[in-house]
């Protein structure tokens, strides 16, 4: 009888972690190791709130005072860029599942593809380092590059190490007051998916409090280790 052929799925991982944990900063770096998409709903919800489109105008007051998002909202946005192409190549959700509800709207729908979570990696940090973290940061408006004012300058003042560009942006939400209730929300309703995720056995840990090298080569590992 012949071999049966050998089909892989595309990996699906998720990134948990609250604000400053370096989800954003890790899953570009995976999607330049592994090709894999990274796929943020924070940053498809601040596409839609720059483009005025009705979920981005519901979106925008929510995202201003560090709440979430209404789940029908995020799993439209989301549903609607899990059907391009590009996703064949495997995807790193980043920021994604944040409730109970999302979790189990994700199930479903990697369900209906034959799929499922491959990894959900909990990046673990020191909740009273995130503030710091998080109100410091900014990025390079041209390519996306992470700065951060204490601790990651750029080589030459006012010049993007990678692309040259000398115009950078922070984001309205990056702000002491908003971040509290940022990690107010992540500690209610994201982090028990941790103990979700756990229960289908797709759980990793990593500590996400040392240097982003560091992390990444963490990661790099999980990432050989479930999808390589
Ligand atoms: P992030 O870029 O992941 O830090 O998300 C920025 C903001 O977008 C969050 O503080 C929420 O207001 C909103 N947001 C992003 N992803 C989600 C999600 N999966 N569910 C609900 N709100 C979200």
């Amino acid at each position: 009888m012949a071999d049966a052929p050998v089909t892989t799925k595309p990996a699906v991982l998720i990134l948990l972690g609250p604000p400053g944990a370096g989800k954003g900063t890790q899953a570009r770096m995976l999607q330049e190791d592994f090709g894999l998409v990274q796929l943020s709903t924070g940053d498809l919800l601040r596409a839609a709130v720059a483009q005025g489109t009705p979920a981005g105008l519901a979106a925008k007051a929510v995202m201003e005072a560090g709440g979430l998002v209404s789940d029908d909202i995020v799993l439209a946005i989301l549903r609607d860029r899990m059907a391009e192409p590009d996703v064949s190549h495997g995807i790193i959700l980043d920021g994604f599942p944040r409730t109970d509800g999302q979790a189990s709207a994700l199930d479903a729908l990697l369900d209906e593809t034959g799929q499922s979570v491959t990894a959900a990696i909990s990046m673990e940090v020191d909740d009273g380092a995130m503030v710091d973290r998080v109100a410091g940061r900014y990025t390079c408006a041209k390519c996306g590059e992470g700065y951060h004012d204490s601790f990651k300058v750029p080589a030459k003042a006012g010049v993007c190490d990678k692309c040259g560009s000398t115009e950078f942006k922070r984001r309205p939400d990056d702000n002491a007051e908003t971040v509290r209730a940022r990690l107010e929300a992540y500690h209610d309703q994201t982090a028990p998916l941790i103990a979700y995720y756990e229960g289908q056995g797709v759980l990793k840990r990593v500590d996400a409090m040392g240097e982003i090298a560091d992390v990444r080569a963490e990661l790099a590992g999980i990432v050989k280790d479930v999808a390589g």
